[in-house]
């Protein structure tokens, strides 16, 4: 087939009328259909990049440069010509690219350094239905920068599958494009039985499926790992089957060399079996495969609350990428998918991925767009809001690493060089500081040594811990030394399983870091930094930690014990394998939450580090105080001044100072405490209620007296006045209060308190009864019955305007009924009363 023969020609007229008629455009086709491949070349062909470039937007690093390459062939052009590509480590464009794909936050990037976008005409977000983080964040800039800055910019989504309604609606104005594509059936085979992993490798399933349905089918393989290891074990354990002796095995993934990457998608006389990553989910489109065999599993970027940064977990993948696996066997022909695992347990997965922008840590993009000058990122016109909480710790993150500061959170200077590397900005942090400090390799190692599971295995044997202590050596600074030094060790012996377990080291986890340990060199060479490390300077590289998380700074409360607090209000425990066991002062790269049995959680701290206090001031001048702090000590319930050392908002020290407290300051501390309830005023009583009651009731009955009304916070006020002067729980709790309640009200308001809202009244028959002011509702008035013979009618205070009610007691005090008139009492009720209560209280008088 001819590439002008793929479906998406189909749309070719419509496509190129919508894209003159209006910027936005979404296209909708099957995997397979030429969208990728073909599109660029139509913008080319209909003139759409005489006055710049396409970028093409891809999630995958793998993808984007062999679509590149693809395109460059179709176009006979040279790669980096015409055609190029650009991803995080790799470059291949020049000034006559036209069409350029690329990946992650490039794009991004761009857009805060290049908000006019020069030289480009248009953007396609390609794969969209992924909902890559950088896909959403970059679709909303490129919104906002069509909407001002450049309203001839064509954006065009593109997408296999696609939820096109929501999608549409956010970018409207905008056209659907649909095609249907062409595709063949797939009959879909599930494992009869469950089968776990754990007990029996992934790849041996596999492959043993593999040679189960090769001699009843014709074409070739496509069988689906999560990763370049167990992509290398399957093709080991393919080699084993006799059934699949006439295939040719192909790896499919982003770690390998360019050359072997096209091999796998290249055409082939025999029949072949090509193990790939989710890659050829529908990125890549391989012809000729009818066979898809799903280990149902992929490495998913996710946020890992433990490390504080976003890594790749295996996870099962949902009903939606294993239907787009199986649909890559109906390409040319009638296919078959085989699954490994049951019908009943896909029936319990996920219907779809949870889009990156609610599972990923957001510090790395949020600190892209402030570098566009949006500060607040809450505004953000967001495709899909993160979750509030998310955004608010990378906020405090990035503070925290000194990339933003100010009350609005605006980018600093470090924040703006951290950018320029693209890893998480602890990382960018930490490098950046390395290069201050000559030791950027090491960092860069522990940089890798963070990024996987740790391969220095817990809980080991004696044997191994001493085995251990003889190779690794003591270790005080840094549990990162020992992890290492441990490296080095399984490096040196070519990662031997048995040199490794004799040391408890997973080997394949120790293996995965020499890569990655190189990346991180790399990225730090090409933002040129200094790579020459003649040797390891301990407190150097300690530093270099301590600059990448202070955010999880940790204090020991004693020596005897692991208990620690940490900044923002935390507490944790030190983890018991941690070398770091006489450190007062560390900071923790792993914090993890762990339930109790009680279900209480406990927050344990690892990968630890030893800091010396001298270097948080050094680092972080700002955030390091050192000033007379005045406290209310609980112990001695006394307020006493202190000169205290913080770090933000964790005490490191504080030593008594012999000057006495300022009283303000310890009136207001004091205050706290009666408010809390730690200290009782005795003479806070039941009258001093009652007199706010009046004092509140009268502001509400005449307003025009002018009185203000007494609220809660003005009782703190008070507390604190009456507070004023004492230093200590024990002088405080007898003070008088009611003098300083007096003095709320004027002379003359005072006055009329007493006139009009009186505490006691004499009644017509010359009795003196009590009234009791409530928040709500008339005074009442109670009284036993016998104190009311010869009272009558109703009954007012404050001159008339005021309705008292009564409450007629029982001789026992008991009320019998609340009246606003006693009259009534006497006519209705009074006889009935006094019938049974003279018989139960015969030595009363009864009138
Ligand atoms: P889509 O993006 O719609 O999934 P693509 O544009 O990636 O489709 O691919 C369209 C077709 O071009 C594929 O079906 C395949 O036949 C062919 N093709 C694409 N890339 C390659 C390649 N690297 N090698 C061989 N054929 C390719
Ligand atoms: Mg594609």
């Amino acid at each position: 087939m001819t590439p002008r023969e793929l479906p998406i020609y189909e749309l070719e007229g419509a496509l190129v009328a919508s894209l003159r008629a209006q910027g936005r455009l979404i296209v909708q086709a099957p995997t397979g259909s030429g969208k990728s491949t073909q599109l660029p070349q139509m913008l080319l062909a209909h003139g759409f990049l005489e006055k710049g470039e396409v970028v093409v937007l891809q999630p995958r690093r793998l993808a984007a440069r062999m679509l590149a390459k693809r395109v460059a062939e179709e176009i006979r052009c040279d790669l980096g010509t015409e055609v190029g590509y650009q991803i995080r480590l790799e470059s291949r464009v020049s000034a006559k690219t036209r069409i350029r794909f690329v990946t992650e936050g490039i794009l991004l990037r761009q857009m805060s350094f290049d908000p006019a976008l020069k030289g480009i005409a248009a953007l396609v977000f390609d794969e969209f239905h992924e909902r890559h983080l950088y896909g959403d964040i970059s679709l909303a800039r490129a919104l906002q920068i069509q909407r001002t800055t450049r309203p001839d910019l064509k954006i065009i989504v593109m997408s296999a599958t696609l939820d096109a309604v929501v999608l549409r609606d956010y970018l409207a104005p905008c056209d659907v494009l649909t095609s249907q594509g062409r595709s063949f059936p797939v009959a879909v085979e599930y494992l009869p039985k469950a089968v776990s992993f754990d007990k029996e490798n992934v790849w041996d399933v596999a492959a043993r499926e593999c040679a189960r349905v090769a001699a009843r089918t014709s074409g070739d393989f496509l069988v689906f790992m999560p990763g370049a290891y167990e992509i290398n074990r399957t093709l080991q354990a393919l080699q084993f089957e006799r059934d699949l002796r006439d295939f040719v095995i192909f790896p499919l993934h982003g770690e390998l060399p360019p050359d072997q990457q096209d091999r796998a998608v290249s055409r082939c006389e025999q029949r072949k079996i090509i193990v790939s990553t989710n890659v050829a989910e529908t990125s890549l489109t391989i012809d000729g495969v009818t066979v898809v065999v799903d280990c149902g599993l992929a490495r998913m970027a996710r946020f890992d609350p433990h490390r504080g940064i976003n890594t790749l977990l295996i996870e099962k993948i949902s009903i939606a990428s294993a239907d787009q696996r199986a649909g890559r066997a109906g390409r040319t022909a009638p296919g078959v998918c085989v699954r490994l695992w049951t019908e009943r347990e896909h029936s319990q997965r996920a219907l779809q991925e949870l889009p990156e922008v609610k599972r990923l840590d957001l510090s790395e993009v949020v600190l892209t767009l402030k570098a566009s000058g949006i500060d607040d990122i809450a505004a953000f016109p967001w495709l899909e809001k993160p979750d509030p909480k998310a955004l608010d710790r990378a906020e405090m993150l990035l503070a925290d690493l000194g990339a933003l500061a100010g009350t609005k959170k605006t980018i600093t200077d470090i924040g703006r060089r951290m950018l320029r590397f693209p890893v998480h900005p602890r990382y960018a942090r930490m490098l950046l500081e390395a290069d201050a400090r000559g030791c950027v390799r090491s960092v860069a190692l522990m940089a890798a040594l963070t990024q996987g599971r740790t391969f220095l295995l817990r809980g080991v044997s004696r044997e191994v811990e001493d085995a251990r202590d003889d190779i690794l050596g003591e270790e005080t600074e840094s549990d990162f030394f020992l992890l290492m030094r441990a490296w080095r060790y399984a490096e040196q012996n070519s990662y031997s399983v048995d040199a490794c377990r004799r040391l408890g080291i997973h080997a394949q986890g120790a293996r995965q870091v020499g890569p990655l340990f190189k990346q991180f060199l790399e990225i730090a060479g090409k933002e040129g930094l200094d790579l020459s490390e003649k040797s390891v300077d301990g407190a150097q590289v300690s530093k270099c930690v301590l600059a990448g998380f202070s955010d999880q700074l940790a204090k020991r409360l004693d020596g005897g014990t692991l208990r620690c607090e940490l900044v923002h209000n935390r507490r944790g425990m030190l983890a018991r394998e941690s070398a770091m066991q006489k450190a007062t002062l560390l900071v923790a790269a792993e914090i993890s939450e762990i339930e109790g049995r009680g279900g209480e959680v406990n927050v344990l701290l690892s990968q630890a580090t030893a800091i010396e206090e001298p270097w948080l001031k050094e680092l972080f001048p700002e955030d390091y105080r050192d000033a007379v702090g005045v406290v209310y000590d609980t112990s001695t319930r006394r307020v006493i001044a202190r000169r205290e050392r913080r770090f933000r908002d964790l005490l490191l020290d504080a030593k008594l100072t012999a000057d006495e407290p300022p009283a303000s300051d310890a009136a207001s501390l004091l205050a706290h405490e009666v408010l809390a309830g730690n200290i009782t005023l005795t003479e806070w009583n039941e009258n001093v209620d009652q007199w706010i009651v009046r004092v509140n009731r009268l502001a509400e009955w005449f307003p025009e007296l002018e009185v203000s009304p007494i609220t809660e916070a003005d009782k703190a006020t008070l507390i604190e006045q009456i507070c004023y002067g004492s230093y200590g729980a024990r002088e405080l709790k007898d003070k008088p209060v009611m003098p300083v309640l007096r003095d709320w009200l004027r002379p003359e308001q005072l006055a009329v308190l007493d006139d009009y809202l009186p505490e006691r009244l004499v009644m017509g028959n010359g009795r003196k009864a009590r009234l009791t002011y409530n928040k709500e509702g008339p005074p009442v008035m109670s009284a036993r019955i016998q104190e009311l013979y010869g009272v009558d009618g109703r009954f007012t205070i404050g001159h008339g305007r005021v309705a008292v009610k009564f409450e007629v007691l029982a001789p026992n005090h008991r009320p019998i009924q609340v009246t606003d008139d006693l009259t009534s009492f006497w006519r209705d009720m009074y006889p009935k009363v006094k019938v049974e209560l003279s018989r139960r209280y015969p030595r009363h008088e009864w009138r």
